[in-house]
Parts: C-alpha cells; structure tokens; sequence
C-alpha cells in the first residue's frame, strides 16, 4: 500500500517508521522542512536499529528506506495515497482541514485515518465529503515498540473501512482494538485520568514524583509511572487531551495547575530535556526541581 503521513512530529515520524518498516510505500509530509528531515533521519536511525537488534534484514532496511519519501508538498505526498494517516497537532479544526485537504487530493477509495489521542473522529469526518472512508487510527508512542493501536469507528465509518483498517493493523504486526468514537476512547480516557490523579498527588505533598510513579511501576506493574509518561508523551500534548475531555466528560478532568503552569514554563517533558524530571540522553535522570511543590515543605 502507499501511505501517506500528515506531520512528522513524534508520532507521524513513528507512524512513518512502522509503515515503511511493514512493507509500505511511505511519504510523510510536514509543514516545516527540518521536521521532515529529522523525521527521516530518525526513521532510518530506527531502522538501522532493528537491523542491529534482528528485527529487520538490512536489505529489508534498505528497501524501507527507499520506499519512504519526505516532503513538504502536500500534492507530492498525497500521490496515489490508499490510506491517509493524519498525525497534526492535537486541535479540532486543524484536523478536519488536514482530512478536507488530503481528500481534494486522492481517490474516492482512499482511506483517510487520524492518530487523534481523544478527538471525536465523526467530527473530524465530518468535514469530508465521504466521511464514510474515515477512521481512527490510534497509534501509541514510540508506535515501533508499542503493540496497540485502537480502531476508532466514527458514526460514519462503514464496514468495509472498518475492515480495511482492521486488516492494515493487522499487516502492521500490531492488536486492533475497535472502540466506538467516544472522547479519550479506551485508552486516553483511563491514561489520562491516572496521569491527573498523579499529578493532583504531587501538588497536595501526597508523595515526591518518583515515589508516585514507583507505586504504579512496582505495585501495579505499570512499565513506566503516570508522570514519566507524561513526560514521555509531551505536557503540552496532555494538556491539550485533558482540556478536551474536561469539557467533553466534565471536571474530574479539570488540568491541574501544575500541568499547565509547566506548559507555561516550556517545560513539556522528555522532547525538550524537561518536564517532571530532567531527561539526558532519551532517560530521566532527576526529578525536575520544583519549589512550589516540594514533598519537604509539605511533611
Ligand atoms: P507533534 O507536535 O510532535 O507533531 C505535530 C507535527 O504536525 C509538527 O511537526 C507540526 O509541524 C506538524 N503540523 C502542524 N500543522 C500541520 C499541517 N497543516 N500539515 C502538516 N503538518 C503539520 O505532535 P505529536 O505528539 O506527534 O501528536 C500528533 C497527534 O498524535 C496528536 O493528535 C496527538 O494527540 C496524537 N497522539 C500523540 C501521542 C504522543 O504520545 N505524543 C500518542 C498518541 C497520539
């Protein structure tokens, strides 16, 4: 199939990543030329990556890496698309003007997907004329690592979308899980909430930011703690989920101030070196120093 990935940012990159690296005719496609590039350096870093750990055969590598393409020319990137993966920033009528562009530009037949974490996909939908070919397809970060994709139907989606993107997941080596388009989905919803309690818990000196996250790591077996993944997922990314589903499902998902004062600060986590904890080297090393909200004061 050829793919096309709309914005390069974290998740379009890794988007791009797993489709090329699947066998896919990829483009990925961004506003800002040196995204694009260091969208494709990383991509074949990771390739290069999964050669060295055995994942991939270095001709399959270099098969992917010439089969992806990087541009900043929506014409180009949208060529002979059969599925559309959008992947912009996480507002509402940016996505439906990204799906209204992308359809002016390909086929009737063409699948048109966003990566939206908790949107209404049938609001999204519905700026195409055929909102019957769009869906959700809800990538997780890094999407080369994670297992999951959550197959969101909009109230428009018919059958045979619902089964084609079924069977791309499928063909991705991933789980679809099918959830209908309900705001935060499955896995927003509980993500999130947990992300907030956490963050509510470190403004009230419940316990220090890695004794939080050490609960759920090694009571509950969580991979990673609620604030690490913030940090790994963006502040600014989760500020923006939680802000949606606030107002879509009601206070208990009010932002925390701590949440949107780091925002404010620039402090959004694991992309810029900092957010709950100082990150080196892609790893947290220290939690971020944060006077307003020391657990010594509070004790
Ligand atoms: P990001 O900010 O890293 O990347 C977004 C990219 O889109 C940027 O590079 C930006 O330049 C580009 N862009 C903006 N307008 C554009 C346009 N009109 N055309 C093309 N590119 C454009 O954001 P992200 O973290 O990759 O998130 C993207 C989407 O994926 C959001 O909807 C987010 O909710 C969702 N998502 C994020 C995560 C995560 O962990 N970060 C996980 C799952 C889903």
């Amino acid at each position: 199939m050829r793919v096309t990935v709309i914005g390069a940012g974290t998740m379009g990159a890794g988007i791009a990543h797993v489709c090329a690296a699947a066998g896919h005719d990829v483009s990925i496609r961004d506003i800002e030329p040196n995204v694009v590039m260091d969208a494709i350096d990383t991509i074949t870093n990771r390739l290069s990556g999964g050669v060295e750990r055995g994942y991939i055969t270095e001709s399959e590598k270099e098969q992917a890496v010439d089969d992806l393409e990087g541009t900043t020319d929506l014409d180009a990137a949208l060529e002979g698309a059969d599925l559309v993966i959008e992947a912009v920033p996480e507002d509402l009528e940016l996505k439906r003007e990204t799906f209204a562009d992308a359809e002016d530009h390909v086929d009737e037949e063409t699948i048109i997907a966003t990566n939206t974490s908790s949107m209404s996909v049938s609001s999204i939908a519905a700026a195409l004329k055929h909102p019957e070919r769009a869906v959700g397809l809800h990538f997780f970060n890094p999407p080369h690592k994670m297992g999951l994709i959550e197959v969101v139907l909009a109230d428009q989606t018919n059958e045979e979308t619902s089964e084609r993107a079924e069977a791309f997941v499928d063909g991705l080596g991933k789980e679809p899980v099918v959830v209908t388009d309900t705001p935060g989905f499955a896995s927003s919803r509980l993500g999130v909430a947990l992300g907030v309690e956490a963050m509510r818990m470190v403004e009230n000196g419940v316990a220090s930011v890695e004794d939080i996250d050490a609960a759920m790591e090694l009571g509950y077996n969580h991979p990673v703690g609620p604030l690490e993944l913030t940090d790994r997922v963006g502040l600014d990314v989760r500020l923006d989920i939680c802000e949606y589903l606030h107002e879509e499902l009601g206070d208990r998902f009010e932002p925390p101030e701590i949440l949107r004062e780091k925002v404010e600060n620039g402090d959004t986590g694991k992309k810029v070196g900092r957010g709950f904890y100082v990150w080196e080297g892609g790893e947290p090393k220290d939690v971020a120093d944060d006077e307003d909200y020391d657990i010594e004061d509070v004790i």
